[in-house]
């Protein structure tokens, strides 16, 4: 039986659309034309790693990240431009773990000319989950799980160490603050999930972005995709996840924003149709943050909106006094896209 309360989703779909638009931005764009910077030019992919990375580089480093909101890693191939970008990157950071599969060649081709550092490189490899579906491939999207992305800064803070010794100080006093932060983070995502009973902990998505996060915070976890986008959904996938909703009484599905939405539309629409309802519970961050300039734009906002999300839609008592903020607005419909 279901009597859970039907809360309007937190982030409108409506800005789903909007949100696509600004994709191809150049996060780090700075004041200065990159000829005259001379500071040390750090290229990154996501958006996640771009996020943290200007957070410890700070004024020091000039940063530009190349997947912006809306992109998919997976899919993401290098253009003319971005390979000049790496081409003049003093170093560069990316996933790995295949999440940028389609830039696999590119980013080893690099590894012999220019520093580079995959950000998962310093985690415990036992603490990597690899789930039997992706062939012995480590799963990549380990930054849903809090205390894995703090091991994540601390790579990215190492690594710009070695890049700019002179500036160690601080990288590393900025560093200790966005640990604290992260250290923050994570304790009040395990206080906003115990809002939710074990049994109303299933989340069901687009893809399989979400292993880590079930497994840090308790929630059994379905993609209608696998690991990586590369291979669509198909009607097998569709039917087992309609059976699990079913007979679990599942309440809200997710779309996510890097990911089109049909398939999880298609899921929606099967149930309907076999007398039951769920809704479209929210849009997720997976693989891309939100804007530049909105809190979904930050890593740590970007926790907290999926979070808030996936906890009101499953029937959580509603995000916490002094977040509404947070959730009131569905992003900047216009603007904040800095020129390339
Ligand atoms: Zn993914």
């Amino acid at each position: 039986m279901r009597t859970l309360p039907r809360r309007a989703a937190p982030f409108s779909l409506l800005a789903l659309p909007i949100a696509l638009l600004g994709t191809g931005v150049l996060a780090g764009c700075r004041e200065a034309s990159p000829a005259e910077d001379a500071r040390p030019h750090v290229v990154t992919t996501i958006g996640m790693i771009t996020d943290i990375t200007q957070r410890i580089g700070g004024e020091r480093i000039r940063v530009t990240g190349l997947m912006g909101p809306g992109v998919d890693p997976h899919l993401y191939k290098a253009s003319a431009g971005d390979v000049r970008t790496f081409g003049s990157a003093d170093l560069i950071l990316y996933g790995g773990l295949h999440l940028e599969a389609a830039m696999a060649e590119l980013l080893s081709e690099m590894d012999g000319r220019i520093r580079t550092r995959a950000v998962t490189d310093d985690i415990d490899r036992d603490l990597l989950l690899t789930p039997p579906e992706f062939q012995g491939q480590h799963d990549p999207h380990v930054w849903f799980d809090v205390a894995l992305w703090i091991t994540a800064a601390r790579t990215v803070t190492d690594a710009l160490v070695e890049l700019d010794p002179d500036g160690a100080g601080d990288y590393r006093q900025r560093s200790d603050a966005l640990l604290a932060e992260l250290t923050e983070l994570e304790a009040w995502v395990h206080a906003r999930v115990s809002e939710l009973p074990e049994a109303r902990r299933v989340l069901i998505t687009a893809h399989d972005a979400f292993n880590y996060f079930g497994r840090a915070y308790g929630f059994r976890v379905e993609g209608l995709q696998g690991l990586s986008t590369v291979a669509e959904a198909g009607t097998g996938d569709v039917q087992r996840v309609v059976s699990l909703i079913l007979e679990l009484g599942v309440p809200a599905i997710f779309v996510e924003s890097s990911i089109p939405r049909r398939t999880v539309e298609a899921v929606q629409a099967a149930v309907r149709a076999r007398g039951q309802d769920v809704e479209i519970g929210g849009l997720l961050f997976s693989d891309a943050m939100g804007d530049p300039g909105t809190d979904e734009g930050t890593y740590a906002g970007m926790v907290r909106h999926n979070v808030n999300t996936i906890v009101t839609a499953l029937g959580g008592m509603g995000p916490d006094e002094g977040r509404s903020e947070e959730l009131g607005s569905p992003g900047r419909p216009e603007g904040g896209v800095p020129e390339g």
